[in-house]
């Protein structure tokens, strides 16, 4: 547990065994289905790529009726936010009254997830809460709610559990921050 990884350039050591993320991903199901269970059918709405996994592994813990979809917002490239924020696409569902949960693999600014909910608050839903894997709370600059922070972290930059550095790190099962 104690070696480093090289992905690109960088050396990447261990943060968060797979173990310790676990257990913040069944805290967060067991709020999510506490406060869903009398809503009719939630939609999750997962951002690609980076919530894939975290996604994967939520849904195997929530108990109630619900649907899924993804959606994509490209705002990101290297290890700092660019402050850049693109189009939301891939949303083909009728959103119109729906209880919509959208989730994320990170948090950072704000910046992308605030435009994404105006985006979809368009659409009329009838109600929208994010439930993100990592918030940075030092770094949080934005007014709309979090609701669901699974674990809470540094302004460090992390790798793997889904997030990546230049498209690599995706697969792993630990969470890894870059080292120096
Ligand atoms: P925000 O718009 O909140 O500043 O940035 C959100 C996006 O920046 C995330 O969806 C993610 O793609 C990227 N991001 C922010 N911090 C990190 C990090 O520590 N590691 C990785 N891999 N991506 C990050
Ligand atoms: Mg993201």
């Amino acid at each position: 547990m104690d070696e480093t990884i090289k992905l690109h350039d960088r050396q990447f050591k261990v943060l968060i065994p797979a173990a310790r993320i676990d257990e913040a991903v069944t805290d967060v199901a067991r709020r999510i289905n506490s406060d869903y269970a009398a809503r009719e059918t939630p939609l999750f709405l997962g951002v690609l790529n980076g919530s894939f996994m975290f996604l994967s592994d939520l849904m195997k813990k929530i108990e109630f009726n619900c649907e899924l979809s993804f959606v994509k917002l490209a705002s990101y490239e290297g290890t700092g936010s660019t402050g850049e924020v693109k189009n939301l696409i891939g949303l083909n569902n009728d959103l119109a009254g729906r209880h919509v949960v959208i989730v994320e693999d990170i948090v950072d600014t704000g910046g992308s997830i605030e435009h994404m909910v105006r985006e979809l608050e368009r659409h009329r839903p009838a109600s929208i809460e994010i439930c993100t894997l990592f918030f940075k709370p030092a770094s949080y600059a934005r007014t709309i709610p979090v609701r669901y922070r699974a674990l809470e972290i540094g302004n460090e930059f992390i790798v793997g559990y889904g997030l990546d550095y230049n498209q690599l790190g995706r697969n792993l099962k630990d969470v890894y921050v870059v080292t120096e």
